[in-house]
């Protein structure tokens, strides 16, 4: 039986969008990145775009309430249709707002890499501002120069995907994100994969584990 419900939790650059990408394609879930709607957010420059513009801009979280919020709405309109959450929760607060609207998740997917992995990756991360589709300029490129494959926009470089950002981003996922993995381990629910493999091959590990009832290591 298919998980239903699914958080993929991991440093910045370390896959959990390319993965999703895979997934959605393969099983159909509904993909909710908090980081990508709040880049639209902020493009739109709705209320919360201006809210969230600065804290983003510094590599830093956006305040749990705002995110929160907007979270519950996107799922509220979801219905009982299965959907992978990436990029959230982030917080150990966060993770308690879900299970208070009593939210309980069949597997948390985590995917582990080091500081000098990640900035690695984010030095040829191309992005897509439209639909956030991600490439890089060398381990999956773009079919045609700086366009994007899913939707033909241009793709850009992030501004916080600059190491400095980048280092920064990734001391706040140590802090603030990765105490959520004791937090699931708890509920026996998490999958650790080693995010420094190929794309493929992590792809095969993830597709085995979603696609069975019982949850053991990668
Ligand atoms: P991402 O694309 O997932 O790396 O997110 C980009 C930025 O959006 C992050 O650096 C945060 O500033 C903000 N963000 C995304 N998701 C969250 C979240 N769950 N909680 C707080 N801030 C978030």
């Amino acid at each position: 039986m298919k998980k239903s419900k699914v958080i993929l939790l991991g440093a910045p650059g370390s896959g959990k969008g390319t993965q999703a990408k895979a997934l959605v394609s393969k099983y159909g879930y509904q993909h909710l990145a908090t980081g990508d709607i709040l880049r639209q957010e902020v493009a739109k420059q709705t209320v919360l775009g201006r809210q969230a513009k600065d804290y983003m801009d510094k590599g830093q979280l956006v305040p749990d309430d705002l995110v929160n919020r907007m979270v519950y709405s996107c799922l509220d309109k979801l219905g009982n249709k299965p959907f992978l959450l990436d990029g959230f929760p982030r917080t150990i607060p966060q993770a308690e707002f879900l299970a208070s609207k009593g939210i309980v998740f069949d597997m948390v997917i985590c995917f582990g890499i080091n500081l000098e992995s990640v900035l690695s990756r984010m030095a040829g991360r191309l992005t897509c501002a439209a639909c956030g589709a991600s490439f890089h300029s060398q381990n999956n490129p773009p079919k045609r120069g700086m366009v994007c494959d899913e939707c033909g926009k241009t793709l850009v470089i992030r501004d916080d995907d600059k190491p400095e950002t980048v280092k920064s981003r990734y001391e706040t996922y140590l802090q603030k994100t990765e105490p959520l993995l004791e937090y699931y381990r708890k509920q026996g629910i998490v999958v650790e994969v080693d995010a420094t493999q190929e794309i493929k091959k992590i792809e095969e590990l993830i597709a085995e584990q979603v696609g069975e009832n019982n949850v053991c290591q990668v």
